[in-house]
């Protein structure tokens, strides 16, 4: 608990990130900090131990995630990526941002009915999480639970994905 205390320090945030207005969640401090990371990784994968055959990251900072998550926990890792960056993509799932759509796929490396832990850094208004669960059932995979380091409560976005676990909320 205290390493999490200290790991929630470690998040920096920045004004006026990407845009004017904005306050942006940056989690690299906490990445770079040995004991932080671990402590969070633990800290996603609690409540699921044992109950998912292999995570999937949504690009970029999931990915990070995703891959520590899988090593610790002893499972394989599928990325889910902006559209365009995998040569065989067998899901792809827009949905809308603040202003134009998003895409994102993946490949089809998630036999049918594989237990799935959806991974992501940041929860702001669950589109992105959201269309995660949309790329998995896709593939045949079930989502057992949907975790981030933090969640922007204002945002509202667990409206979207009810269950996610979220390590912080601010
Ligand atoms: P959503 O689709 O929930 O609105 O946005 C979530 C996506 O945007 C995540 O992939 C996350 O990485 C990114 N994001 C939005 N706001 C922030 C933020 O303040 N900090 C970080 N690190 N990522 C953010």
């Amino acid at each position: 608990a205290d390493a999490l205390t200290r790991a929630e320090s470690l998040i920096r945030t920045v004004p006026d990130y990407p845009e004017p207005g904005v306050l942006f969640r940056d989690i690299t401090p906490l990445l770079a900090d040995a004991v932080a990371l671990r402590a969070c990784i633990d800290g996603l994968i609690a409540p699921f131990a044992g109950q998912f055959d292999v995570v999937a990251g949504i690009e970029a900072r999931g990915f990070l995630i995703a891959g520590a998550v899988a090593t610790v926990a002893n499972v394989g890792l599928v990325p889910i990526r902006k559209a365009g960056k995998l040569p065989r993509p067998a899901a792809s799932v827009s949905y809308a941002l603040e202003y134009g759509t998003a895409t994102i796929e993946a490949h089809d490396d998630i036999a049918q009915g594989t237990r799935v832990l959806l991974l992501d850094d940041v929860l702001a208004t669950g589109g992105t999480l959201a269309a995660g669960h949309q790329v998995v059932a896709e593939l045949g995979g079930v989502v057992v639970g949907t975790a981030v380091l933090m969640e922007l409560a204002a945002l509202g976005g667990r409206a979207l994905v009810p269950d996610t676990h979220a390590l912080f909320t601010v």
